[in-house]
């Protein structure tokens, strides 16, 4: 019986390898022709400073919606475009859309900060510097405009090449966040380190923060040592106005969530963005 068994759980098992593989194929395929065909999308969620009532940044976040018209989560596909390297020419894809569309906000008097998400991938690539400034000089955004939103598993490798990297964007005048914060598994000696301008409170704190006093303590942890190190925080994820109150209570004036703002379609953003005339986009 329990030979039976295993047989059956091998089986299983094996088939399952075989139509992951299959499909795991398949999808690298149709990521590639998804790239030459320029299906890929870039969607916008503004950013807010809660304290001052505006807007003060977007990040940019793929979207890809398949010929069949079903939007593919980038949770599903960017792992394997990180493994196959697709990740490289998508993210350039990206991050020229993103400033383009900047620099078009900006030349109509919009003066918003773009976040661009960057895969440790990337970031590794020896042409990754060339290619930053290729896309700034390409679309004619100013580098300070231009925020690279990098995880905690950029920075736990190679500590002598990171900070190399890190110093000539500074100097080019980029801004530096650290994307999901508080989940990785990085020494905290690199905050002193690196120039980082930003730490985006990573949203699994917010999501739990008003049930959990361990998440409002981590918050609070997070908050007081960006505030003493001079960092922005941004939260991530804030979904309700409970969230939001504490949130301010706490010191953590920028937040992202759909509380506020979903990530849009660039045309839908620049309409929502005419209809607060009154708010000063900086
Ligand atoms: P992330 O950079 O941490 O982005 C935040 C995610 O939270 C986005 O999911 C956003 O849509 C979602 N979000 C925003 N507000 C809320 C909220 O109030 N509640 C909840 N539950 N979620 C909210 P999305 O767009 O599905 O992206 C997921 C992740 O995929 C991103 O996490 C980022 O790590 C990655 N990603 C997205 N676009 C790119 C890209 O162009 N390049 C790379 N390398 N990664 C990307
Ligand atoms: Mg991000
Ligand atoms: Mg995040
Ligand atoms: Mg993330």
């Amino acid at each position: 019986q329990a030979k039976q068994e295993g047989r059956n759980r091998y089986r299983f098992f094996s088939q399952s390898i075989e139509s992951d593989a299959r499909a795991r194929h398949l999808l690298e395929s149709h990521m590639r022709s998804a790239l030459e065909s320029g299906v890929f999308e870039v969607f916008y969620q503004l950013r807010f400073d809660v304290s001052r009532q505006q807007s003060c940044g977007m990040e940019a976040l793929i979207r890809w919606r398949r010929a069949d018209g079903e939007l593919v989560s980038p949770a599903d596909f960017i792992p394997l475009a990180e493994e196959t390297g697709l990740i490289v020419p998508i993210g350039k894809q990206v991050l020229h859309q993103a400033c383009h569309d900047a620099k078009l906000l900006l030349d109509q008097g919009k003066r918003l900060c773009v976040g661009v998400n960057i895969s440790v991938v990337q970031f590794r690539e020896e042409s990754f510097l060339d290619m930053i400034k290729e896309v700034l000089n390409d679309t004619g955004l100013p580098a300070e405009l231009l925020e690279l939103e990098i995880t905690e598993g950029v920075l736990a490798r190679d500590m002598d090449q990171t900070r190399a990297l890190l110093d000539e964007l500074k100097h080019m005048g980029v801004r530096i966040a650290i994307d999901d914060f508080g989940t990785g598994y990085s020494s905290l000696s690199y905050l002193k380190r690196l120039p980082i301008d930003v730490l985006k409170i990573d949203q699994s704190f917010v999501r739990d923060m008003l049930t959990d006093r361990s998440d409002a303590a981590i918050i609070e942890a997070i908050v007081r040592m960006g505030q003493a190190l001079h960092l922005e925080l941004v939260a991530e994820g804030v979904e309700c106005s409970e969230q939001s109150q504490q949130l301010l209570a706490l010191g953590c004036e920028l937040m992202q969530g759909y509380l506020y703002c979903r990530p849009m379609p660039f045309e839908q953003l620049r309409k929502s963005l005419d209809l607060l005339p009154a708010l000063e986009h900086n």
